[in-house]
């Protein structure tokens, strides 16, 4: 289906037009002017979406039978579906829940409304002076009918009802843990550069109560490992960092793959804590001991650089960020394997 997001924005002359036009249409199908129907034949007489020309025309012939259902399925195909998300599964399967519902529920409507008639007609036959003992119990016996019928009717709406909650959960939950990942590195398993930018945007929006601290850090001299070792080898030191820091993580400590062999830790505290923790993230990552594969041989000591800074307040994300990285280069500068403050 390829008709874009259906556009209203004709002014007062060109919409009388369109009214002008689709009115007879409608009247001529003996279609009643609902806001469904309305919209359709609205967007048919703009002639912009010949998909929906097509079908529209198509189950509504002049002379044919007027089916509700049929405007309500076209309705949520060409308007309803063009509002939900982005993703087409989630997007196909919203519009069928809410098609099924609906019609699920005007189903369930026309079956109380013949129940309700069937119910008057009793009424006017029970009201009769000379009571016929026959008619009685024919007009019993119908209701009891309509009752079965009413009874199976609920029972398959509750169904349909049940499985498009069944549905809906499950959606929510796929929706929930796609975008998890969207916020995961998918080599590291920690957060990524998308999810670092909202931990940070909110740990600075939380008030300048609590003291904020950033490290961003840096393999050293990654190039030439994985030049020596290979790619497959520099892909096993960023995961086994990924799980050293990942060991971290907690209430007041957030860790990320700020992207290639950079790594960012926000710490919810003073400048001497986060120190002593960036200490220690170099030297537990000076002492991995990581065996090549092929050989068992130890590869060479990896080593990071950090540049550290504390958070002032009232400045943006993007100053803290650029003074942490000056840290980070001038502990490049000053030889590599250290922490610098900046
Ligand atoms: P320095 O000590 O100055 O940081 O030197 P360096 O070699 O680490 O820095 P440079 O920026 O020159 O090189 C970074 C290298 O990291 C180059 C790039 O191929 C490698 N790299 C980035 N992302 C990945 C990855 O996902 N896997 C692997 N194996 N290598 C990566
Ligand atoms: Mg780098
Ligand atoms: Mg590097």
């Amino acid at each position: 289906m390829s008709v874009n997001r259906m556009d209203f924005r004709d002014d007062l002359n060109t919409a009388s037009d369109y009214l002008r036009m689709a009115v007879p249409q409608m009247v001529r199908r003996r279609i009643p002017p609902t806001p469904y129907n309305y919209a359709l034949w609205y967007a048919h007489v703009q002639n912009a979406y010949p998909d929906l020309s097509r079908s529209l025309l198509a189950e509504f012939p002049e002379n044919g039978p007027y089916d509700p259902e049929k405007s309500e399925s076209l309705f949520f195909e060409y308007f309803v579906k063009h509002y939900l998300p982005t993703s087409p599964q989630a997007r196909d399967l919203i519009a069928d829940i809410v098609t099924r519902l609906t019609q699920a529920v005007s189903r369930n409507l026309r079956g109380t409304q013949n129940y309700g008639a069937s119910l008057r007609e009793a009424m006017t036959v029970f009201g009769e002076s000379v009571i016929d003992p026959e008619r009685i119990r024919t007009m019993v016996g119908q209701l009891l009918t309509e009752t079965r019928d009413l009874e199976s009717l609920t029972q398959a709406f509750q169904s349909e009802l049940e499985s498009a909650g069944a549905q809906v959960e499950r959606l929510t939950r796929e929706l929930e843990e796609s975008e998890r990942r969207a916020r995961l590195d998918a080599l590291t398993k920690i957060p990524n550069r998308r999810g670092f930018d909202e931990a940070l945007a909110q740990s600075l929006s939380g008030g300048d109560d609590e003291p904020t601290c950033l490290m961003l850090m840096d393999l050293d001299h990654f190039k030439r490992l994985n030049d020596t070792y290979g790619h497959p080898m520099g892909d096993r030191v960023l995961e086994i960092v990924g799980t050293v820091l990942a060991k971290l993580q907690s209430d007041h400590v957030f860790v990320a793959r700020y992207g290639g062999e950079e790594f960012a830790v926000i710490v919810h505290d003073e400048l001497e804590a986060a120190q002593m923790l960036a200490e220690q993230i170099r030297r537990q990552v000076a002492a991995l001991q990581i065996r090549r594969k092929s050989t068992q041989d130890t590869i060479g000591a990896i080593t990071v650089s950090i540049g550290l800074t504390r958070f002032r307040p009232g400045e943006t994300a993007a100053s803290l960020i650029e003074r942490a990285d000056t840290g980070l280069y001038r502990a490049k500068e000053g030889g590599r394997d250290r922490v610098v403050i900046a």
